[in-house]
């Protein structure tokens, strides 16, 4: 049994918490990829990463770490340039802000790193950002180097699993309080980081035409399609309002697969 104590989002009681990935979730762009593809090995390598690591072939730990040991610019280079490149969701922020009012507290779970998350969210947020909890990896310096200096920061996982971040160990705690006190549970995600974080949610949100998508059809994973903030923020308004149940809005996503309008 998770004590509520230890749980830091359930400091408020809250009726229901919106755990989220990061990359390519709450921003259009992911950051890893664009930094990879920009000024790493590139896309096409990248890309392969990504699919040997859906098909099982590949831990995405060590898929990452290939992928982040192509960057070799100083770690304050990378954080400038995705600044300047990365955008929000657009319908991120009024969600956010409604998630505020609302006692939802919103909680990053991402693959990426703790200074990076935290530059592009005050950036693109505001200071409101600090009142969002994060849980990712974090950077450190390779032996002998400094963060700032070329080849000089290297990844520092969060956990020993083969994801880096096993997203599933900061979500159970929460999905084993006892019924009186546990809060609905939504999580949203877009591609191979958020595998680990699919099966703990009441509601998955997988992004319209995202490697998430297929692996949860494949693994028969419920969960419903979002293509941006506004119809996440309009579901997550409906089930918080009692208006839908969790467990039919988690039917969907077969429903719209079917149809063809999961965008995969
Ligand atoms: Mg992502």
């Amino acid at each position: 049994m998770g004590s509520i104590q230890d749980l830091p989002a359930m400091k408020t009681n809250p009726k229901a918490i919106f755990f989220t990935d990061f990359d390519g979730t709450i921003t259009l762009q992911d950051s890893n990829d664009y930094m990879t593809d920009n000024i790493g090995y590139g896309v096409e390598k990248r890309r392969q990463g990504n699919i040997d690591t859906l098909e099982g072939k590949i831990t995405f730990r060590d898929s990452f770490q290939e992928m982040l040991d192509s960057v070799t610019a100083p770690f304050p280079e990378c954080i400038d340039l995705l600044v300047k490149n990365i955008k929000l969701d657009p319908g991120f922020k009024d969600f956010f802000e409604w998630t505020l009012e609302n006692n939802v507290p919103v909680v990053v779970l991402s693959s990426g790193m703790v200074p990076v998350i935290r530059a592009l969210l005050k950036n693109l947020i505001g200071p409101d950002s600090e009142k969002i909890e994060v849980v990712a990896n974090d950077v450190k310096a390779r032996p002998g180097k400094k963060i700032d200096e070329e080849n000089g920061w290297d990844i520092q996982f969060h956990d020993e699993s083969g994801f880096g971040h096993d997203k599933s160990l900061t979500l159970r705690p929460y999905g084993q309080l006892p019924d009186d006190i546990r809060p609905i549970m939504f999580y949203a995600g877009d591609g191979v980081s958020d595998l680990s974080a699919a099966r703990e949610s009441d509601l998955l949100f997988a992004k319209k035409g995202k490697d998430l998508i297929n692996y949860c059809v494949r693994e028969e994973i419920p969960f419903t399609v979002f293509a941006d903030f506004k119809s996440i923020a309009a579901k997550v308004k409906e089930i918080v309002e009692g208006k839908v149940t969790v467990k039919d809005a988690a039917q969907d996503g077969f429903k719209q697969y079917k149809a063809g309008e999961a965008g995969v």
